[in-house]
């Protein structure tokens, strides 16, 4: 077959997703493993949101409501906007895709963290335009200065990751705030806030805040995370109204699905649940923290729901021999991190399975 195909599309590289659980139990022949491996509420999800869902069933034969009305009246109301400024995306993933056709032509640039979410470069790639990476600082941070450096007249978008995955990072408000004031004001800045539930630190940046500053910012938020709803892919951004009507020019008409938009609107409602799963994740955290001191291995602080470890040899090798252990984690080698693991707190018993593994493993390594 012969296929012509744009040079910038063959240069995306394929996002790699982790196997599925069942996939991984099966080639190793285990059972009963423990997956810390994407960031996912170790709570399941949030039973409100179970019982919404099972309601509208019976109208799956119908279209979603392509305007998302009820969701985004509800996020209008808790965050105290006007609904025009939320876009709803078939995950927050729909949204970066979104931004980057509306706001980028071939042979424009857009900024990015590295390593940070790999989303952000499939999307600018996926346009024809050009992913312009600038490095983490030697603290595992976004580097704002060298960002704006590398600003130029081609700049149109500049992806922020507060925290930044894969290392827990934050921005503080300062901070954005003189980087937005030292960036030519018809740059859109994006702050793709997927882990802001977890923040403690209390200087973090909130997008929201930047909303009315006469300048194209965007929040981007998800049901994935803290509210424990990744596999029914729903998220949104928050943006001036006038760009967001830009949004839904290219947004496809359906593009959050009717139990996904029930799903996510009782979710909301359930704030108990939120804070439970933030307690859960804060003290698996500092439990982790705690046990892995005891051991005398090295990691990154972290303001997420994750976190960084330095394994100290190939982090290939201890994701294998954790995988045969039962414990399903993240290398960090394709992030350019060729001793590092990531891994998401878990329920307590999880993070006992991961801990009693890993000083295993690294004691045979
Ligand atoms: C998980 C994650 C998302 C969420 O993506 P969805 O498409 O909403 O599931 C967004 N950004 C980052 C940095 C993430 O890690």
């Amino acid at each position: 077959m012969t296929l012509s195909i744009p040079d910038y599309i063959l240069a995306i590289e394929p996002y790699k997703p982790g196997k599925p659980i069942e996939e991984l139990e099966r080639e190793h022949g285990i059972g009963d493993s423990v997956k810390l491996a994407s960031n996912e509420n170790p709570l399941g999800p949030s039973p409100k949101a179970l019982a919404a869902i099972g309601e509208h069933l019976a109208t799956l034969h119908r279209y979603p409501d392509g305007g998302g009305f009820a969701l985004t009246a509800k996020l209008a109301a808790k965050y105290g906007i006007a609904a025009s400024a939320i876009v709803l995306g078939n995950g927050s993933d729909d949204v970066i895709v979104m931004l980057s056709r509306a706001l980028l032509r071939p042979g424009d640039e857009a900024l990015l963290p590295r390593p940070s979410f790999l989303m952000y470069a499939i999307s600018v790639q996926s346009v024809g335009a050009r992913p312009v990476f600038v490095p983490l600082n030697d603290a595992l941070a976004i580097d704002l200065e060298a960002m704006r450096q590398r600003v130029t007249p081609r700049t149109r978008l500049v992806f922020l990751c507060n925290p930044n995955n894969p290392t827990g990072t934050v921005i503080s408000a300062d901070a954005l705030d003189a980087f937005l004031q030292g960036l030519p004001p018809e740059i859109t800045v994006v702050l793709d806030e997927a882990y802001i539930e977890f923040v403690r630190a209390l200087n973090c940046a909130a997008g929201l805040n930047f909303l009315d500053r006469g300048r194209p910012v965007v929040t981007l938020r998800t049901f994935s995370k803290a509210y424990g709803l990744a596999g029914l892919r729903i998220g949104y951004g928050i943006m001036p109204p006038a760009l967001a009507a830009i949004l839904h020019r290219v947004r496809q008409p359906f593009n959050a699905g009717s139990l996904a938009q029930a799903g996510a609107a009782a979710a909301l409602d359930d704030e108990a649940f939120l804070q439970q799963t933030i307690r859960l994740v804060h003290s698996g955290l500092d439990d982790l923290f705690a046990r892995l001191d005891a051991i005398g291995v090295r990691y990154f602080p972290t303001q997420a729901n994750f976190f960084l470890i330095d394994v100290r040899t190939d982090a290939d090798a201890v994701f294998d021999r954790l995988l045969a252990e039962g414990v399903i984690v993240r290398s960090m080698r394709s992030y350019g991190y060729p001793h590092y693991i990531r891994v998401n707190a878990g329920l307590p018993a999880e993070n006992d399975r991961f801990v009693t593994a890993l000083g295993r493993v690294l004691k045979a390594t």
